[in-house]
């Protein structure tokens, strides 16, 4: 890697001139330890293609989560490579705001559209699932105090649940590190369960009298906080950041009608599970799902271009569009909302998953790949594996019996992450808890039996130093 950097007076400068020296002088990583920084070097990642990624030390490792779920082609490619190209020879940036549009803005939320998992009325779009999310929310409280019912702005969401890092995503949060050191306190944003089977069913509960069990909890906290005062559910179908768990049997019809009784709105976050992730293209289209706004982000356009979009349908729309009137306007937007290079990309992207039935393969492949990698439940680490379509999620456990998670003198994650690295295997881990697989859609069957293979390789290692 060629420096680029020519050093400035104020400026602390490493002591080498090495990529990692760099990187530890100056890069401040989300997501990561930071005075651990100092010390680890960086992995550096140079390139990669199909579901094999490369570091600048010619190492080689198996994506098993896509990354973070957005590479649903890989890491390169040169279809979509040419559409960025286009647009931005073409038209490389605009606004979208009063009314300034732009042919592939117009094109791809057509596209959306057409494609939404239920009827959507229109689409706005932003570059994060975050900021896809966090404009959710500033529509339920638009959308109730348009209705005259400015009160009903609490908003829910479930122990266990990423919904991003905005100020209002993070607190919604039911993952309490994301809320670590900054003294998070919203109290209308309220928490319930996370549908972990698994862990929470009690000895003999069928998973249909735990769902009936997380919808009665859940119509317990409504009542308590007074249903006039609840805006909206906000929740992913597949608990993806709890490491890709499924609801339980029955889990969303109950909570449909409880929504329904009590007129609550739902937000699908589809952030994660948008374009194929289930094997459906819509997570909501597997669980019957039919939310009032939904959120996309990652496979939108496969994790090339930072995009996001949320729909929204109509009884929603139409409320917010004859309210905006009022305001002289909706005065919320980015400036890089419906960018043009993005759209193009992501444009591009859902074409090539039609002209290469993507989600075809997915369901062609995804059999193969529940089987491969629910063989690993009968390692001495996993308590329980269940799965869909390129979602695997493994419950460790250091005793089968009671269901417990190793604690966190164990660094049970951080061993079988480095355990992993060690292997050429790239694997998410879940805190102590649970291994989620989410591979790029393009995986083949080879890849599948190489990277169980490499799973299980660092997960023997990481028994054999624990026990
Ligand atoms: N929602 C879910 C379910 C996610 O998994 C994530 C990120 O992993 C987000 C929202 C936030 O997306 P982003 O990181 O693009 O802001």
């Amino acid at each position: 890697m060629v420096a680029i950097f020519s050093g400035k007076p104020n400026m602390t400068l490493p002591s080498t001139n090495s990529a990692a020296a760099r990187d530890a002088a100056f890069v401040f990583h989300p997501h990561s330890n930071l005075k651990a920084q100092a010390e680890t070097p960086p992995i550096i990642m140079t390139g990669g293609s199909g579901v094999y990624i490369r570091d600048d030390q010619g190492n080689s490792y198996l994506e098993s989560a896509a990354s973070l779920g957005q590479c649903s082609l890989g890491f390169s490619n040169e279809r979509l490579a040419k559409a960025a190209y286009e647009a931005i020879s073409t038209l490389g940036s605009i606004h979208s705001f009063r009314n300034i549009s732009n042919p592939y803005l117009i094109d791809l939320s057509e596209k959306l559209l057409s494609i939404a998992p239920t009827p959507m009325a229109r689409v706005m779009f932003q570059s994060s699932g975050s900021e896809a999310n966090d404009t959710a929310v500033k529509l339920t409280w638009y959308y109730w105090a348009a209705m005259g019912k400015p009160q009903k702005r609490k908003i829910i969401s479930r122990d266990g649940s990423y919904h991003g890092n905005t100020i209002i995503t993070t607190a919604l949060n039911g993952n309490p590190a994301t809320h670590l050191g900054c003294g998070f306190n919203f109290p209308e944003l309220l928490k319930t369960d996370v549908t972990n089977y698994y862990r929470h069913g009690k000895p003999g509960e069928t998973e249909e009298q735990f769902s009936q069990r997380l919808v009665d909890s859940l119509e317990d906290l409504i009542l308590r906080e007074d249903p006039e005062t609840i805006g909206a559910f906000l929740a992913d179908i597949t608990q993806a950041n709890s490491g890709g768990l499924l609801p339980p049997a029955g889990y969303w019809e109950k909570i449909q009608a409880l929504l329904k009784k009590y007129d609550i709105l739902l937000i699908a976050d589809e952030v994660v599970t948008g374009f194929g992730r289930t094997g459906q293209r819509w997570a909501c289209e597997v669980y019957g799902v039919t939310p009032d706004m939904v959120s996309t982000a990652k496979a939108l356009a496969a994790g090339f271009q930072p995009i996001s979009a949320l729909m929204l349908n109509e009884r929603v729309w139409n409320v917010v569009r004859d309210e905006s009137a009022k305001y002289g306007g909706f005065w919320h937007g980015y400036t890089w909302a419906g960018h043009p290079v993005a759209c193009a990309v992501a444009l591009e992207t859902i074409k090539l998953y039609e002209d290469e039935d993507i989600l075809g393969h997915i369901q062609e492949i995804a059999p193969f790949f529940q089987e491969q990698v629910a063989a690993l439940a009968d390692h001495p680490l996993v308590g329980n594996y269940q799965g869909i379509g390129l979602i695997g999620g493994i419950d460790l456990t250091d005793d089968r019996e009671k269901r417990t998670v190793f604690g966190p003198e164990s660094q049970l994650g951080a061993r079988l992450t480095k355990a992993g690295i060690r292997n050429g295997l790239f694997m998410r881990l879940m805190g102590n808890a649970r291994i989620h697989f989410s591979p790029p859609f393009i995986i083949e069957k080879d890849d599948i039996v190489e990277m169980v293979t490499r799973a299980r390789r660092a997960m023997d290692e990481v028994n054999a130093e624990l026990r």
